[in-house]
């Protein structure tokens, strides 16, 4: 039984695709978008949601301001100095050349992560052999995540896409971008309760902030932290 949403876009040829890639920016160098090493991070522009706290979005038109030709010719410059590449959005399974852009990363010596809100279980699927980690957002719990994204059942790709990471036996991690404002501490943590049961092993709460430099919204609580590390292998508060 196929349990993968329909895709609506199939993915067009390598060439043709990466011709037409909507890469919306780079970032050369970065420690924190792929825990442990050093990166840099791709942004693709396009996603289908329209998340209420969403820090980017002029990413989420599909809009080109690079080609993969000049980051590719510029990559091999950063041998030495990068150990690999982030692919961050937007949501980079939205664009049909990540595939392509995927194995030419992988051909330059990088390794190759992915920043994923979940949307597209059936693309990550076909990419999750040339992936050395993901970072899958779990926005909030099934009862809010529709008000949270803006689209209706927005969370069970969500639970698809873990259920395959799961099972892939790749690297990754789920993370939280957190406000007691749609997801009180309570809720959260029942949260973080079932992802451990599932099986999941690395675990982020982030704090929202409405603009760089901006006061959190809340603070998880000291209990809630102690609790999480006792559920998680690794767990990361970033504050
Ligand atoms: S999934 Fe990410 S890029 Fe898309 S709207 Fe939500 S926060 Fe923005």
């Amino acid at each position: 039984m196929n349990l993968l949403p329909a895709d609506p876009l199939p993915w067009p040829p390598a060439p043709m695709a990466q011709a037409h890639a909507a890469i919306g920016g780079v970032t050369p160098f970065s420690s924190v978008d792929w825990p442990g090493q050093l990166a840099a991070v791709v942004f693709i522009a396009g996603c289908p949601w329209r998340c209420h706290y969403c820090h980017n979005p002029h990413l989420q038109q599909r809009q080109a301001s690079l080609s993969w030709a000049s980051v590719h010719d510029w990559l091999p410059s950063r041998r030495g100095l990068l150990d690999g590449v982030v692919f961050s959005g937007g949501e980079p399974l939205s664009e049909p050349a990540l595939a392509s852009m995927l194995a030419d990363v992988r051909a330059l010596g990088f390794g190759t992560a992915l920043h994923t809100a979940g949307i597209y279980p059936q693309r990550l699927a076909s990419v999750l052999d040339t992936l050395d980690w993901v970072g899958l957002d779990i926005k909030t719990d099934a009862a809010g995540h529709d008000a949270l994204t803006g689209k209706p059942r927005s969370h069970w790709p969500v639970g698809v896409s873990l259920a395959m990471l799961l099972e892939s036996g790749c690297a990754f991690e789920c993370r939280t971008t957190w406000s007691p404002r749609w997801l009180p501490e309570s809720r959260l943590l029942t949260l973080a309760r079932q992802l451990a049961d599932r099986g999941v092993r690395h675990y982020a709460v982030q704090d929202y902030r409405s603009a760089p430099g901006q006061p959190a919204e809340g603070a998880l609580s000291l209990v809630a932290q102690q609790q999480l590390a006792q559920w998680f292998e690794r767990f990361v508060y970033r504050q």
